[in-house]
């Protein structure tokens, strides 16, 4: 339990690299206790969607991309992230979102923006947030943290399954998907703010091999497992 204000909340922190399932098993472990779930990626690439909409280059154009980050208003309505009141996951998980992403979420006055915003959101309410620093920099004291991985070509191979779920015009080919996810998690690790890293008490979940309902089954032990 975290202390939040006046209420204890439960706060459930999934950081790992790209495609690693952290959003469908955030999503999935968050509805069955019936608490908010959060995908912090969502508002990265939110900012990275309208910089694109305007034309905008990094680290060129790095004012106006903090502009754009001041101005979307987040906020959640049946465990979906709505910016300025519309839900944009369709377009923000267009692989040339996923393209320059990572630059813009390397900016640090974007990161604190959003970091601030994340917060609030989780301030009333037990929460599964994922990203990349939730349980190192955003909620350090969460009740759970889960370091997610998986083998590149898993991971790359499950996110081409995903796009052509989608029925994806121009489905790029499985190599293109994963050299960027490869290079995406490069530039996630080695940036200078709050790179991708696991928590010294984060616990590491590889599922590699394993399905999304055996994922699930290991992470709701371990919550049955962490003191209250
Ligand atoms: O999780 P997802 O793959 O949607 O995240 C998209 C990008 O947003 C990541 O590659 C990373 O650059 C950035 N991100 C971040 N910190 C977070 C969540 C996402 O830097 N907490």
């Amino acid at each position: 339990m975290v202390k939040q204000g006046h209420m204890s909340a439960t706060i459930i922190a999934i950081d790992g690299p790209a495609a690693s399932g952290k959003s469908t098993l955030a999503r999935l472990i968050a509805q069955h206790h019936g608490w908010a779930y959060i995908n912090t990626g969502q508002m990265y690439r939110a900012v990275a969607y309208f910089g694109l909409l305007s034309n905008l280059t990094l680290p060129e154009d790095e004012f106006a991309a903090i502009g754009i980050a001041k101005s979307l208003c987040f906020s959640i309505k049946n465990r979906t992230l709505l910016v300025n009141g519309e839900d944009l996951s369709e377009k923000i998980c267009l692989p040339i979102v996923e393209k320059v992403v990572s630059a813009y979420a390397a900016v640090p006055d974007i990161r604190s923006l959003l970091v601030s915003k994340q917060r609030d959101i989780a301030k009333t309410q037990s929460v599964v947030m994922d990203g990349r620093d939730i349980g190192t920099v955003v909620f350090p004291d969460a009740t759970l943290k889960i370091f997610l991985v998986a083998r590149a070509e898993v991971r790359a191979k499950r996110r081409h399954q995903e796009l052509q779920d989608r029925g994806l015009d121009n489905l790029p080919p499985y190599e293109e998907i994963l050299r960027d996810i490869e290079q995406r998690d490069a530039q996630d690790r080695e940036r200078t703010v709050s790179p991708l890293i696991q928590a010294s008490d984060a616990i590491l979940v590889d599922t590699s091999t394993l399905s999304v309902q055996e994922t699930i089954a290991l992470i709701e032990t371990l919550l049955k497992e962490t003191p209250a």
